[in-house]
């Protein structure tokens, strides 16, 4: 008899939870990725306990039907692709198919789901097990509430910061998503409290004041441009208002929220002399490019990527951030003869 044998589904599940889930905003990033890819105009997003004890999302899109649900909390079981080419061109913010099973396994799930107004369904997953179905009436959309996150992994829970912590984190990648969404209406609350709303009106400005209040509002000033590849529109934030860190600076590459070092000091640097030692800009910049440009499928989270020609687009980003400024001739020649 030999000694290898498969692992249970339910091991294997909390195993990618752990790369996927790291803590409660990795759930929040998820369940709001799921409602844009659901085409909600609408999201509402509830935590309690910076997300430790309860995580709600709710969205209006287009719900999941009944015979789907078990599907949806399975592991590599998606809508959004189907076959190995599909990855090279990923149009949707989710592909994994691994992001409820994740959170199924390591949490106490309720879904509540209508693909139209009227009858719906009700699941509860619990530790990776469905324990009830039901038929429910709602409004078409879907609701997600995640409670006690990690109650079976104590490992993980012991890892957890603060309340404060986690909250901030929370608030940090809604407040990212939000603001390049400026046509959905999103509203974050911890406990009864509103932190913020948008309303979706596509107003940009109006979108970026609803996060980052009035002045810095009032401080941007417009980007937008192109090369073959790419096309870049955004605000950034006058260097007369800046921040202590680079947590202010939110790019998204076709509407995915990403974390990218050269893009973030491509702009930067476009500020040239302007920005003083140790200070940020405030920027929110959304990069639109061929899907097969670039690769998001890098890490289980998503937030990083490998673009097939960054040079041409940290070239294009200086040279927006310089021209808009007039910091053109301040920085080095060959970034602005573009
Ligand atoms: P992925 O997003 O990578 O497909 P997930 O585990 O996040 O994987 O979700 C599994 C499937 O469940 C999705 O492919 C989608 O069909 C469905 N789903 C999840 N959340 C929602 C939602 N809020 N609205 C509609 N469908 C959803
Ligand atoms: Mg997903």
């Amino acid at each position: 008899m030999g000694k290898i044998h498969e692992l249970s589904t339910q091991v294997s599940n909390q195993i990618s939870a752990g790369e996927v889930i790291e803590r409660p905003a990795s759930v929040v990033k998820e369940l709001v990725e799921n409602s844009l890819d659901a085409g909600a105009s609408q999201i509402r997003i509830q935590v309690k306990d910076g997300g430790m004890s309860l995580i709600t999302v709710s969205d209006n899109g287009s719900g999941i039907a009944s015979d789907d649900i078990p599907l949806a909390f399975a592991r590599h079981a998606t809508s959004k692709i189907v076959t190995s080419a599909d990855l090279f061109k990923i149009g949707t913010l989710g592909f994994r198919g691994e992001a409820l099973a994740s959170i199924g396994a390591v949490a106490k799930v309720t879904m509540t789901t209508s693909t139209k107004d009227g009858l719906g369904d009700t699941a509860v997953v619990e530790g990776g097990e469905m324990v009830k179905r039901e038929k429910t009436s709602q409004p078409q959309g879907t609701t997600i509430t995640v409670r006690d996150l990690f109650y079976n992994t104590p490992a993980r829970l012991k890892y957890m910061k603060s309340v404060q912590t986690e909250l901030s984190h929370i608030a940090d990648i809604v407040d990212r998503i939000a603001l390049g969404h400026p046509d959905i209406a999103f509203t974050l609350v911890n406990d009864t409290k509103t932190l913020f709303a948008t309303v979706g009106n596509k107003d940009w400005r109006q979108t970026i004041a609803a996060i980052y209040g009035n002045s810095v509002a009032q401080a941007l000033l417009p980007i937008s441009g192109d090369t073959l590849d790419y096309q870049v529109h955004g605000y950034i934030a006058k260097p007369e208002v800046t921040r202590a860190s680079r947590n202010f600076i939110s790019l998204l590459i076709n509407g995915r929220y990403i974390k990218n070092y050269a893009l973030n000091k491509a702009l930067i640097e476009g500020y040239g002399t302007k920005l003083m030692v140790g200070r940020y800009p405030v920027a929110v910049v959304a990069i639109q490019m061929d899907p097969l440009l670039v690769d998001v499928n890098v890490h289980p989270t998503k937030q990083e990527v490998r673009l097939s020609k960054e040079e041409e687009l940290t070239d294009l980003l200086t040279k927006l951030v310089a021209e808009q400024l007039g910091t053109a001739r301040l920085v080095p020649n060959a970034l602005t003869n573009l």
